[in-house]
Order: C-alpha cells, then structure tokens, then sequence
C-alpha cells in the first residue's frame, strides 16, 4: 500500500529568514540538552526564587528520570503577580473579560492581586492549608484564574474541572482528588442559555464526603439552593479572612495542580504539575512560542478547565506580564462572527485556538469573518489535534489574511507546555503546513519503530522524548504505578506520548494523529486521521470521524462517519467520490465499507472526537463511559443516521 505523503503541500516562505532561524533553533536545543544546568540557570534568574539550593536539574534512575529544581523554592502566584510590584505591568491589564451576553471587566496586575490575596485568606480561615486540594468548577469567569492563583498562593493544589462536565464526572474527579473545598458559580452563559453549575455541585457532592465547603460565585444571579453549613457566597468568602497572605515557597517537586486528561483513550488520568520545572517551562514557551510585546493583545480560546487554558490562558501570559483577552461564551453566539467581533473590537493581536474550532468557523462560511477588520492579528496558533493542510491554509488566508505565521504546536497535558512549535520569539524559521516543526530547547524527541529502534528520515514512526524537560507531570495523582505503566514502561528509559510521527530531510515533525487509534485492516495498520485527512481534502466535507468496525475477513474494516458543508447534500455519487479519494490518496485497503452521513460527531468537551463512542453505536454495542461527552445529541444522531443506512441498503435496487 502506496504510504499517504502527509506533507501535500509546499512550504511556505513567510516573512522569515531560511536558515539562520533553522540553525539557531537547532543550536539552542542541543545547547539545553548538553548542559541543562547551564542553559536554564539565566531564565530562573528572570523568575523569583524564595531559596535556591542544590541543582537545578538532577538526573535520577526513575520516571521521569530526573528532577527539576528539587530544592529550590518558589510559587507560581508570587511570579505570576507580586513579582510585577513596582514595575509598569503592575497597572496594566492582565484580562480584558467579556461575558456572553456583552459584559466586560478588565482586571490589571494589581486588582488580580488584590482579590486573589483575599481570596486566599478566605481559603486560609476555612481552614485549607498547603498541599490540600481544592477543586474548581467554574464558567470562564476573571473568578477562575483569581481561585487558581489564590490556591497556589498558599501552596495548596487546585483541580481545575471544565464547567460542561456532568455530576457523576465531576463527582469522580473530587473523589478522586479529595477536594477539602469546591468554588462553583449559580451559573454560566453558553448560547444564550444558563448551565446550572450550583446544581450540578450539589448533585456531585451527594457522594463525596471529603468536601466541607461550596465558595459560591454569582455569574447569572438566578435563585439556586443553598446549604447553610456548607455554602458561602464568594463576596462573603473574601470578608473571611484577613490579609496580607504570604505566599507560601514549595519546591520544584511539590505539586501546584492535579488535571485530568481529557479522556479520549479512557478512564481520565489526573496528571500532576510541579512548581518550578512547570513553571519555568510555561514562562520560556510563552515567550519562546509567542513572542509577546507591550503592544500585544493575546487570546487564547482555550477553556481553563483543560492544560492550554492553565498553561496559555492563566500561567504563561502571567508569568510574562502578557495583556490577555478572556471570553466566557460559545464562539457562535449570538452569531456565527463572535470570535471575529472581538477580534475587531479588542484589536486582538495573537490568536490561539484548535484545529477544530477551525474547521467549525470553516464550516460555517468564509462571509462570516470577512465581514470584520482582523487586521490587527499579527501571529496565529493552533493546538490539539494534527491539523489539516486545508484547515491550515484557510486559517492563514481567511484569518491571517495571508500575513501571519501560524505556530502549530504539539503538545499534552502530560507535558506542562509546548514541546515541538516553530518559535517566533526565539528564532524565526520557515514554516510548513501541518508540521508542528522543530523541537523546543531541551525536548529530545526521536521517532522511533515498535522496537524502540530509531527511524531513518521519512519513515513514519512513534515519538518518544528520551530527555526529561522542565515541564514533565511528576505523576498521575494517587497512582505512581499506572504513571510508570503508561508513560514508560513501552520504551525504558523514555516517556511514550502514544502519537505517530514522522521526521522529513529538514528535520521537521510532522505529528500524524493518535497511536492508541489505528485501525488494522487486512494486516495494513492505518491510522484514522490519514481517512479522515483524504476524506477531508473533498470540497463537500467539512469534518469526518473514522473508526474500526469488526470484520471476520479483514480483521477491522474502516467505517467513516461525515460532516457536509453547507450546501452539499448526501448522495451516492458523493459517496462514490469520497471513496475514490480514499482510494487515491491512502490505498484501495483504506475504502471505508461505510460512509455515513451525520450533522454532528460525539466529541469530548475538549472538542475531540470519541472514536470509541462512535464504534459502540456502528458494532451495536452497549454506550461506555459518556461522561467527558461534549452533546447526548450527537451520538444519537450518529446512531439515527446509522439507522437510515441500514435501512437504505436493505431496500432492493430499484
Ligand atoms: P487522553 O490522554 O485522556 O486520551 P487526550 O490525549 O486527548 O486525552 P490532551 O492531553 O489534551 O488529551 O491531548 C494531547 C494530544 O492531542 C496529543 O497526544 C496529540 O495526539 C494531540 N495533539 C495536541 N496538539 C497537537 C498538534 N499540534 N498536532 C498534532 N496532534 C496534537
Ligand atoms: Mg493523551
């Protein structure tokens, strides 16, 4: 089977130098590997350190295989605010927040400060001290980052929950944290609709005996019930207690939070983030990565409840004094132009979002945000999936208006930050759509073959990262044995991601979708992103899920779920023509057996597709574990228009 060349398209000279970007980039890498003591030592010196003794980096014999900062003594909250007193950025903003239904607040350096030290002395009269979990279920509301930093002021560990999550997955993450106390909100906006937070929480601690108190902030101001003994309004929290509160030095391998995965794979894993490693990795890629100036407005799009929104939404803007805009609501309400109505009015300079989210403004047509100035964008990002070289080029033309490099980057909770990116602020190199690019200072990443052997270029392999860097989790919370098992137990010595990749002759990575989803058909591995890229290429398809159905002959064979565009209707000739594309560009062996027709997948509310979920309704199988689901709907969908097929091949030829 003739392998699918993943790089279809040419590379583009941006506004770039060629090689002297190529070459400091590749020098800085070794740089930080040959001597990690050495290259780190200047960027700890630009963060603040309560005590520093011992090494900055320590080998050792178990995962992760060494140990950032060990001794040294820091917090996160201290740089990310206390550490700008004095200087301009103190009276500066931090977040320009606009709620869904039009309301705004800025927040500078100082009042962030301000109210999360109250916030933390509320935490301290509760009765929550360092080292004890607090979770946080919340709508994107200027509250989360205050509680986040709040919590790591007074080095206790926060467990950020996305606010989409039902009882029974929030109750499973508090449980499994054992959370002393839970901020919530009465509510959030999403498309113009209230999603009851208080309610869930009440629903959730039914079953969690660890918590003893609920902060309550109020977002809606709709009634909701109220445990006497155990609520407390957030105005009413930040009059408990009294400031100023010091904040409290933890070393690098004490932990500042617990995240869980997002859940694609399985039982979500709750990854445990440092202090000092994390937090000098969030401060080098912010700056690295992005590149902010004085001048900059940065949006992340990323929900708080995931990693990019820890790391490039609250730590890394902060911990570089970056100006950020935060927006609470879904990017297609009122209207499908919402994100390119802030964009104009904010004058938003850097734009971070996700392939999907891309393919969703793609879907719903080019007027929408040509009808706004998105002049003032300067640079755009992408993270969280592989992205399409179509997706990609009309995120760089409709967005970018052709003007601005796009950084693809690849990374996963697991890592505390960008690991492989092109690096704007570091060293400016030509980019190549659909590759993340090149390895940041002190990643050793190296694509490797089942056996853990290394691969010549070109050929498609699984990346591993040989070399502990700064960001590394230090362990999955509560469960040592499951962190070792499947992060590196498969290849000894080295952390194990579970993605494809491929290094071309320039030494660019290209990240080729998940390892752990690969179909096997006929004894050919495919992978279900290279499916999904080909079906993806036909103009009608606006977004595609393939999956691997039982086959007594094959083994598997693939089954592909599609999404139209606007103005394109199912047919047979359509089908027809998709699986000659998947003919022509993967092989004859990659022809799904069934193409179906849908108007939305299952996703997670990370907005990844739930292949699993997929496979349970085409195998007729009993639905796992929904809980991370984005929308019920979506698999019902799936399963009526399965349904139909059935039905359509059922009936006799005409
Ligand atoms: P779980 O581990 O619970 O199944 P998850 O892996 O989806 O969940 P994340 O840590 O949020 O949760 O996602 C990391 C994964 O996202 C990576 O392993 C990779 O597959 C994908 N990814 C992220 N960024 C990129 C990128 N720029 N290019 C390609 N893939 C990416
Ligand atoms: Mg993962």
């Amino acid at each position: 089977m003739a392998a699918p060349d993943p790089r279809r398209t040419e590379s583009l000279p941006l506004t770039t130098v060629v090689s002297p970007g190529l070459a400091r980039s590749r020098a800085l890498n070794r740089s930080a590997l040959e001597d990690p003591n050495r290259f780190w030592a200047p960027v700890a010196d630009e963060l603040h350190w309560f005590e520093r003794s011992g090494p900055l980096f320590e080998p050792t014999d178990s995962p992760p295989y060494g140990r950032w900062f060990p001794q040294w003594t820091s917090n996160l909250a201290y740089n990310c605010l206390d550490r700008w007193r004095g200087t301009p950025r103190w009276h500066r903003v931090a977040f320009h927040w606009e709620g869904e239904p039009g309301d705004r607040r800025a927040l500078t350096y100082a009042e962030l400060h301000r109210e999360s030290e109250r916030f933390a002395a509320g935490l301290r009269a509760a009765g929550v001290g360092a080292g004890d979990r607090v979770t946080l279920y919340l709508p994107m509301v200027p509250e989360l980052p205050i509680a986040m930093l709040a919590t790591a002021r007074i080095g206790a560990i926060h467990s950020v929950v996305f606010g989409g999550f039902a009882a029974s997955a929030l109750a499973e993450r508090v449980r499994d944290s054992g959370s002393r106390l839970v901020v919530t909100a009465d509510g959030g906006w999403r498309r113009g609709k209230v999603v009851e937070l208080k309610r869930t929480v009440d629903e959730a601690l039914r079953a969690t005996p660890s918590v003893e108190k609920v902060v309550v902030v109020r977002r809606t101001g709709q009634p909701v019930a109220s445990d006497r003994d155990r609520d407390v309004d957030y105005a009413d929290f930040l009059r408990l207690g009294r400031g100023p509160v010091a904040p409290v030095p933890r070393t690098g391998s004490q932990p500042t939070y617990i995240l869980y995965t997002s859940g694609t794979t399985g039982r979500p894993k709750g990854a445990v983030h440092g202090t000092g490693g994390y937090m000098l990795w969030s401060y080098y890629t912010m700056r690295s990565v992005f590149g902010l100036g004085d001048a900059d407005l940065y949006w992340c799009t990323a929900d708080i409840g995931w990693v990019t929104g820890h790391t490039y939404v609250v730590y890394g803007p902060l911990l570089t004094g970056a100006t950020s805009l935060l927006y609470e609501g879904a990017p297609d309400s009122p209207k499908p132009d919402r994100w390119w109505d802030l964009i104009e009015r904010h004058g938003v300079t850097v734009l971070y979002t996700s392939p999907t989210a891309i393919r969703s403004a793609m879907k719903h047509g080019d007027p929408w945000p040509r009808a706004h100035d998105l002049s003032s964008l300067r640079l755009l990002g992408t993270v969280g999936e592989p992205i399409n070289p179509e997706a990609w080029h009309w995120y760089f033309r409709e967005i970018g208006g052709g003007r601005c490099p796009i950084v693809d980057t690849w990374w996963q909770t697991e890592t505390g930050g960008i690991l492989i990116s092109p690096q704007p602020g570091l060293a400016a190199f030509p980019l190549k759509p659909g590759s993340a690019t090149l390895p940041l200072p002190g990643v050793d990443a190296a694509v490797v073959d089942e056996q853990g052997r290394p691969l010549p270029p070109n050929e498609k392999g699984l990346i591993v990262l040989r070399r502990p860097w700064p960001g590394v989790f230090l362990t999955l919370w509560g469960d040592e044995e499951r962190y070792r098992e499947v992060y590196f137990r498969r290849f000894p010595g080295a952390y194990y991601p579970a993605d494809f990749c491929l290094v071309d002759d320039d030494g660019y990575f290209w990240l080729l979708g998940r390892a752990d989803e690969v179909l096997k058909v006929a004894g050919h591995r495919i992978s279900t992103t290279e499916i999904e890229d080909a079906l993806i290429t036909h103009p009608a398809v606006a977004e595609s899920a393939v999956i691997g159905r039982h086959d007594d002959l094959r083994g598997e064979s693939p089954v592909a779920c599609v999404i139209l565009r606007p103005g394109h209707a199912p047919s047979s000739t359509l089908r027809q023509e998709l699986a000659d594309r998947v003919r022509a560009t993967v092989g004859a062996v990659a022809v799904p057996s069934a193409i179906y027709f849908v108007e939305k997948v299952p996703k997670t509310r990370s907005a990844k597709i739930m292949r699993r979920l997929i496979r349970d309704v085409v195998e007729e199988r009993p639905l796992g574990d929904t809980s991370t689901l984005e929308d019920e709907t979506s698999i019902e969908e799936a399963r009526r228009a399965y349904e139909e097929l059935k039905r359509e091949l059922a009936r006799p030829p005409p």
